[in-house]
């Protein structure tokens, strides 16, 4: 029997208004419904607003090192429940349980990561130019947060969103992807059991169109923090333009990595085959395009395809399970129709290429990894995001080449190059449009000390992970305190 879950306002747990539901599918097996989740509208949407603008009041004056307190037990609990939540993850995103660890850990650490902001927060305080006045800067929260999450990290990101959001004195209303709504409500479960009051971060799901606009086109939200598709960000973006709202998007990626003739070649294509086909190549920061010197080309070919054949494509829960499932049909038509694409524009499927469906595949959304190769920079599948376990290859001739090609896509979010020449990489880093930039590494591994986002197409400017977050949740105040006794100004001084 599949549980009914409800959406969490104000402290208590309730159902739709409208009494809707939707359903919790498991992507290894369509047949299984793990669970069912409110169809939440914009009635819903407007309760949780009002929750969190009346617990704004309370919350926003609960010191910073106070709220810590809440964050850090937060952290120590879901560490003592890792497998547990882990378990989640493997069920409704798919992944396999050390991918799922992985992830439980990132929320963690930014549980106590920002937890520790509590005691800093720091601002500045400097002299000012006129004599007995004191200048300084103080953080302040903006107010009640939107937050809209996808399903590929679905703890990750809701931690790394919610405990900044959280330690600047804002409230939340949480609307997480309708594919992995379970996770979203272990969080909220978590934080709650951690002290945090009732009021403080409400949970409402609900489809994108429904709950997730909603949330963006409601008055009184003073700030919206989206991470997904950069087609989604756009159309947010655009709402939030209109009444001038803060936001803060993390969106798609089409990251690359360099292959220099002077690399390593044995790392350079364990971490490309890890960046490309690990969770079925649904990251933000997945390696969708690998950019590989003439010089090492053939051999770095037949190392990739032989790794890539060893992989192997199973459920999550299977401890021998390399590349997990895709999250659900949409998605793997979406990356049937780029694989379509790729044979229609010329390159060479040189491997996999279909979705498998017989035996243990024949209920779940599988894909096999799957490479192109004589592909060029103006082809669809060197442009767009694909977000599956694809990978294109493209040859070239020089560093200046590769950086040509590399900066040839509308995103610039994670990139990484392998060489061993240190001057090489730091040219490279100081060229490639990417937020972040790796040597000898896979395009992803981001820590939650420092800040993470992309330039371009993925993303407006912002970052939302380490200290970086503070600037995104909070709003500066800069303070003046004259103890002249005079009316001093530097507007009245000549020169
Ligand atoms: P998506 O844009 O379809 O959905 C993301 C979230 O937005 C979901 O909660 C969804 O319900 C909601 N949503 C959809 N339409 C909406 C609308 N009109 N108004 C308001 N909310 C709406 O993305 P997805 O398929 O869940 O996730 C995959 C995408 O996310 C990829 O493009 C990936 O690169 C990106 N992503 C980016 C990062 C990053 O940090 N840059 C991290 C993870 C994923």
């Amino acid at each position: 029997m599949s549980q009914n879950f409800r959406n969490f306002i104000d402290g208590k747990w309730m159902d739709s208004t409208s009494g809707e539901t939707f359903d919790n599918v498991n992507p290894a097996n369509k047949d299984e419904i793990l669970s069912t989740f409110p169809r939440s509208g914009p009635q819903d949407v407007d309760l949780a607003v009002q929750a969190a603008r009346k617990a704004l009041k309370g919350w926003s004056k609960v010191t910073p090192p106070s709220r810590g307190r809440i964050l850090f037990e937060a952290g120590r609990i879901m560490s003592e429940k890792k497998t547990e939540l882990a378990r989640t993850l493997v069920k409704e995103v798919g992944k396999t349980m050390n991918e799922a660890l992985g992830e439980v850990k990132a929320a963690v650490d930014m549980c106590y990561f920002m937890a520790g902001e509590g005691r800093r927060l720091y601002g500045e305080t400097t002299y000012s130019e006129l004599p007995n006045r004191l200048a300084m800067t103080k953080r302040y929260p903006v107010g009640v947060c939107g937050i809209i999450t996808p399903w590929n990290f679905p703890l990750s990101l809701i931690s790394w969103k919610v405990c900044p959001a959280l330690i600047c004195g804002n409230t939340v209303v949480l609307k997480p992807a309708e594919d992995t709504p379970e996770t979203a409500n272990n969080f909220v479960e978590i934080m709650s059991e951690a002290g945090l009051p009732g009021g403080v971060l409400n949970l409402v799901h609900g489809l994108g169109e429904e709950a997730g606009e909603a949330l963006v086109r409601h008055e009184n939200i003073d700030l919206i923090s989206f991470t997904g598709s950069s087609e989604v960000g756009r159309k947010i973006a655009t709402l939030c333009g209109e009444r001038l709202t803060k936001v803060s998007l993390e969106l798609g990626g089409k990251n690359a990595s360099i292959v220099m003739e002077d690399c390593d070649l044995e790392l350079a294509v364990d971490s490309i085959v890890r960046g490309a086909f690990t969770v079925a190549g649904q990251r933000c920061t997945a390696t969708s395009r690998a950019i590989v010197h003439a010089a090492i080309y053939d051999e770095f070919i037949e190392k990739l395809v032989e790794k890539t054949k060893k992989l192997r494509v199973g459920p999550g829960d299977d401890e021998s399970t390399d590349v997990c499932p895709m999250i659900n049909e949409k998605q793997l038509n979406r990356v049937m129709k780029y694989v379509e694409i790729g044979k229609k524009e010329g390159a060479k499927l040189l491997l996999g290429g279909s979705r498998l469906t017989t035996g243990v595949y024949s209920k779940g959304f599988y894909f096999e990894p799957t490479i192109f190769t004589e592909v060029r920079p103006d082809m669809v599948i060197a442009r767009e995001e694909i977000f599956g376990p694809v990978l294109v290859v493209l040859k070239v001739n020089s560093l200046e080449e590769a950086i040509k090609v590399h900066n040839s896509t509308e995103y610039g979010l994670s990139a990484s190059i392998f060489t061993k020449d240190v001057a090489r990489a730091m040219g490279a880093i100081d060229r490639m449009e990417a937020g972040v930039c790796y040597v000898n590494a896979p395009t992803f591994g981001s820590e939650v000390h420092l800040p993470f986002g992309g330039v371009k197409m993925s993303g407006n400017g912002h970052r939302e992970v380490g200290k970086a977050a503070l600037d995104v949740f909070s709003e500066w105040k800069t303070i003046y305190v004259d103890y002249s006794g005079g009316v001093q100004n530097v507007q009245f001084q000549k020169d």
